[in-house]
């Protein structure tokens, strides 16, 4: 059992004393000794190996297949096996929550979990579920392309929030997916700090299609000729074949059902925004006029006449009072469109790929089942908490949303174990613990909170600038102890006036930036680009914008905010994720070089801290090391006492659950539950386990 694993402890909950340095203690000495799992409880933590780590071959699987969590060295095919099982036998939706900072190893974690549930299904070996399995699996690598990137504290960094549903018949097999996607952080498609890549498909097209294939793309082979693949200076990754990703994401395509013109479609809308990206505008007089080439190659990879392209470019049509003007840009208003335009393309083109893929997944539209959907898990792979030199707009919806996993983690985990405690009737002395609600509420109260202050600012018709939006929060949260900015302690020399604030995270202390969360909350995209692309030769680039299709005298509704979006997606998704049975994996970063062999004691001491997990493991323990409920119980220990093998006949589970204890000495060390039995002391499990042993 866990306990027993060679190296250090393999749960938390069993350390002889609870104090951060014995649990630091024997967290480094199992990462050192090579175990990178641990438990609390039934909470997985996983310390990033930064190397190939043998131990998820055939014989693991096997080893974990049908397994009770405590019956085997920790792992997180036990987490992921514990989820399936719970799912199959209790008919439940289950859902494996990962979270941890960028690099932490959420989306390898979120890998493996899938390989395992693909590798212990579909033992009858039927096809339709071999090629759902294969489906799942190969759509990672397209999302990957596509909404990955290198960062500098991960080469492979996700920028977009994963949560995934996987289907499965009443057998347990996988029959089908759906995947939500959330906020795509497509400002890299313009603008990458020094060291950092565009999204990976940028240097996948350029690296990995064929001299013809680029030719049809108009392109030369080389990132640094192109602005948005050149800013960050670095356009190889050395842990990445850019060449061989190419490839798979073409076969993955093609798994997934994408026609050749729809593949094709979407190299082409990648190529296009690359020669987007080199479109110089010069001023004549008032005007912007793009440079030739650039337009002619972008119109032609988007089938639009460059005519109407140069025009959408340079220049906005307008409707005042049912008549309809030009209004020509200056060159930076050109910037700002071609930049915005860029952007709405990519992500379009993004979601439109998840929704292609979805469709392949979806268990509804190929089955002549009668019960269609039957129980999902849930896999939740979102970005981590981010503290860059520079934060901003991105960086604070991303935060935002690990404050509400984190809130969702104190509901579930620390304040349900309690109640659990209630429920059961069990005498319990209340654990501290810092609810991060209020930092919730910080940014997502209606009117008071960060979101509303600046959809506010949004709505204003008069010109707003982002200086005024910090000086709105600064009046509405001048007494918010998470919340602070120079304007509110002048003394603050770290944060610029009238440009930065800072927020109390969980996590940590974050300073944003203001300047640019107006625009990017706004999120605006001129309507002559919405209606040019509609009006594409290509039908389907032109299916990607529907609301090009209206006409400019008409009043459209403002849309709802990139915040007030986001805001709204992450609520939706707590709500999904409440609605399932959790499971956790908390993921460690265990240093900044991506060593296989540091462990920064301060670092990890620090994701320890923020991630809750020592009180975890108190609220875990405060009271009981171990609990299970009766007829499990009996039937892993009944063997030991002879009043209770082959089987208790006397009474109810619980009746031979206190029999047996009883024989065995151990009733100082239990309380009855009403469901379950809790065991205080570990020494208590060791003994039963040992006793157990002995007999088998
Ligand atoms: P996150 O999604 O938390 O940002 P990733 O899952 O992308 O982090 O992990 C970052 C890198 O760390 C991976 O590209 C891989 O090199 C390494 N890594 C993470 N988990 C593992 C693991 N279990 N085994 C081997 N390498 C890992
Ligand atoms: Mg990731």
């Amino acid at each position: 059992m866990a306990t027993q694993d060679e190296v250090g402890i393999g749960d938390f909950v069993l350390l002889d004393e609870i104090t951060i340095e014995k649990f630091m203690e024997n967290l480094k000495r199992r990462f050192q000794g090579g175990k990178i799992y641990t438990y609390i409880g039934e909470v997985c933590v996983s310390v990033n190996p930064y190397r190939t780590m043998n131990i998820y071959g055939p014989q693991q699987i096997s080893q974990y297949k049908g397994r009770e969590i405590f019956e085997n060295p920790p792992h997180i095919f036990a987490i992921a096996d514990a989820a399936h099982r719970e799912m199959k036998q209790q008919g439940r939706d289950t859902c494996i929550v990962i979270s941890g900072e960028s690099g932490s190893g959420k989306t390898e974690a979120s890998k493996i979990i899938m390989k395992y549930i693909a590798a212990v299904t579909n033992v009858g070996g039927q096809q339709e579920i071999e090629r759902v399995k294969n489906v799942l699996l190969q759509s990672n690598s397209i999302l990957e392309a596509f909404g990955n990137a290198k960062t500098n504290r991960n080469d492979n960094s996700s920028r977009f929030g994963k949560y995934m549903d996987i289907n499965f018949d009443f057998k347990g097999d996988p029959i089908g997916g759906h995947i939500n996607n959330y906020l795509l952080e497509k400002s890299r498609v313009i603008l990458q700090q020094p060291g950092e890549r565009n999204f990976h498909s940028f240097y996948q097209l350029l690296c990995g299609a064929s001299d013809s294939e680029l030719r049809t793309y108009l392109l030369s082979r080389d990132p640094s000729t192109f602005h948005y693949t050149c800013q960050g200076n670095v356009s190889k990754v050395e842990a990445i074949s850019d060449r061989s990703d190419y490839k798979s994401v073409v076969a993955a395509f093609k798994t997934l059902g994408f026609a050749q013109e729809e593949t094709e479609t979407i190299w082409k809308i990648v190529a296009a925004i690359l020669h987007l990206g080199n479109i110089q505008f010069s001023s004549s007089g008032d005007d912007s006029k793009p440079a030739i080439e650039g337009v002619h190659k972008a119109a032609a990879l988007l089938a639009v006449t460059p005519q109407d392209l140069s025009k959408a470019l340079s220049e906005r049509v307008i409707a005042a009072r049912g008549e309809v003007m030009q209004k020509t840009h200056t060159v930076s208003e050109a910037e700002y469109g071609r930049d915005a335009l860029a952007k709405a393309v990519y992500d379009r083109l993004f979601t439109w790929i998840v929704d292609k893929v979805n469709k392949a997944l979806d268990p509804a539209s190929k089955s002549d089942r009668k019960f269609k959907t039957g129980t999902v898990i849930g896999v939740l792979d979102i970005y981590g908490f981010e503290i860059f030199d520079n934060n901003n707009f991105e960086q604070f919806c991303i935060n935002y949303c690990n404050e509400k996993l984190q809130q969702l983690f104190i509901e579930l985990v620390l304040k349900q174990e309690q109640e659990e405690y209630m429920r059961e009737g069990i005498e319990w002395q209340n654990i501290e613990y810092f609810n991060n609600q209020i930092i919730c509420d910080l940014v997502e109260q209606p009117h008071k909170g960060i979101i509303a202050i600046l959809d506010e600012a949004c709505l204003n018709v008069g010109k707003v600038t982002d200086e005024m939006v910090l000086e709105a929060m600064d009046k509405k949260l001048t007494n918010h102890k998470h919340f602070t900015s120079r304007q509110l302690s002048p003394m603050d020399k770290a944060l610029r006036h009238k440009e930065e604030f800072r927020i109390r995270h969980y996590a940590g202390d974050v300073v944003y930036t203001i300047i640019g969360f107006l625009d990017k909350n706004k999120d605006l995209l001129f309507q002559d680009f919405k209606r040019l692309l509609f009006n594409s030769g290509n039908k389907v680039i032109s299916s990607m914008w529907p609301e090009g299709a209206v006409d400019i005298t008409k009043t459209t509704k403002r849309p709802l905010t990139a915040g007030t979006l986001f805001k709204n997606s992450i609520i939706e998704l707590v709500k999904i994720l409440k609605s399932k049975e959790p499971y956790y994996v908390r993921c460690i970063k265990p240093n900044e070089e991506k060593s296989p062999v540091l462990f920064g004691d301060e670092r990890v001491r620090h994701q320890v801290c923020y991630l809750g997990l020592l009180e975890n493991v108190r609220v875990r323990r405060a009271g009981f090391a171990h609990r299970q409920r009766y007829d499990k119980f009996l039937k892993r220990y009944k063997m030991i006492s002879q009043f209770t093998w082959p089987n208790f006949h006397a009474g109810s589970d619980k009746d031979g659950t206190r029999v047996l204890i009883d024989e065995l000495r151990f009733s100082s060390d239990v309380r009855y539950g009403h469901t379950k039995i809790f065991i205080r002391s570990p020494r208590t499990l060791f003994a039963l386990e040992k006793a157990r042993n002995e007999i088998i």
